[in-house]
């Protein structure tokens, strides 16, 4: 990792510094910060006689070369006093909330222009709506590119970002272009490493952020921190991790609730956890209690599944979404609790 002097390095002190590592077998990553600019080194970083001609640069502060698995995501990286900011919420510096259907009805466009009014007014800093889904049965609905049209619409009524699942390259640039702010990369997708790349390479020029579930099947928590830490090495590091519960669950939830890593990415990690009760336990019922015990663990925030009526939802919406109502009582309280923990974690430290 290349830290320069200046916030950024010039073309000219770019080209000198890509050229030094070319000769290397090397390549240069820029990484853009809120402030700053990092530059990664992706290849093999070891050789002694490459990093001497570097750290000689005299517009180079320093080479850090981070003995993590993830140097860009890593607690002790650079980058650990970047701050992601989304739906005018700093993360980390009040609770942030997304909320809305599962799935986006392309039948039926008012239920999410409804819904979106109605997370907005219960508190909710970004609305989620998926057009593309990724369904366990082939034969049950697949999503529909129209959805895209009916979620932006959605934004620009509520004035709120908005949040989508996109499971393949063409989906990456069709939301993109469309405006919406959070690509989602689902639970199915978190290990496909050539959507993570591509979804690195195309955010790497915009503001947008990334909502990084976490594998259904993902053991290790450092295999959740590769995944963010390969769309920030392809050049974007508004990356999200957000546990959604794994398999196999146990009897009546819908997969084992998993918010209890919070504290243990937060160890290893300075991305922001936001955690999704709504695919965790399943059962609107059990959502509630499970967004607080979220926000209990240290979590900086919510992804809760919504819809106006429930019943009239599609995708997971008539089992697990909650009502507005609903929404806006555990908003209000996980906001109380979050505030309660900063207090106490601040008089403990
Ligand atoms: C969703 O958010 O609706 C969804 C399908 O999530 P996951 O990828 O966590 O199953
Ligand atoms: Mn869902």
């Amino acid at each position: 990792m290349i830290l320069p002097k200046t916030n950024r390095l010039t073309n000219e002190q770019l080209a000198e510094v890509t050229q030094i590592v070319t000769e290397f077998g090397c390549k240069i990553q820029p990484i853009i910060g809120a402030v700053r600019t990092i530059y990664a080194i992706v290849g093999d970083e070891r050789d002694e006689l490459m990093i001497n001609r570097l750290e000689g640069l005299d517009y180079v502060d320093r080479i850090d070369r981070i003995q993590s698995p993830f140097k860009l995501m890593d607690r002790r990286s650079d980058l650990a006093s970047h701050r992601i900011a989304v739906g005018g919420v700093t993360l980390g510096e009040e609770l942030f909330v997304i909320a809305g259907p599962c799935t986006i009805d392309p039948k039926n466009p008012g239920y999410f222009y409804e819904t979106a009014a109605a997370v907005k007014e219960a508190g909710a800093h970004m609305i989620r709506g998926g057009v593309w889904k990724p369904r366990t049965n082939p034969y049950t609905f697949q999503g529909d590119t129209k959805s895209l049209d009916i979620l932006m619409e959605g934004s620009r009524r509520t004035g709120l970002p908005v949040d989508t699942e996109v499971m393949e390259e063409a989906h990456v640039r069709l939301a993109l272009d469309a405006g919406v702010t959070c690509l989602q990369v689902g639970a199915r997708n978190a290990l496909n490493y050539s959507l993570l790349r591509t979804i690195g390479r195309e955010v790497a020029s915009r503001d947008n952020v990334v909502l990084l579930k976490r594998s259904i099947h993902m053991g290790p928590i450092n295999e959740f921190i590769s995944a963010a830490e390969y769309i920030a090495a392809f050049g974007n590091p508004n990356v999200i991790l957000c546990p959604r519960g794994t398999t196999p669950a146990p009897d009546g939830y819908r997969n084992h609730p998993d918010e209890s890593i919070t504290p243990l990415l937060k160890e290893k990690t300075w991305a922001p956890v936001v955690v999704d009760p709504s695919h965790s336990v399943g059962k609107a019922a059990y959502v509630p209690g499970a967004a607080l015990a979220a926000v209990a663990y240290g979590a900086d925030g919510l992804c809760i599944e919504s819809h106006v009526s429930p019943n009239h939802g599609i995708g997971d919406d008539p089992k697990q979404a909650l009502t507005p109502e609903t929404l806006a009582l555990t908003i209000r309280q996980a906001k109380q609790l979050w505030a309660l923990r900063r207090t106490s974690a601040k008089a403990t430290r």
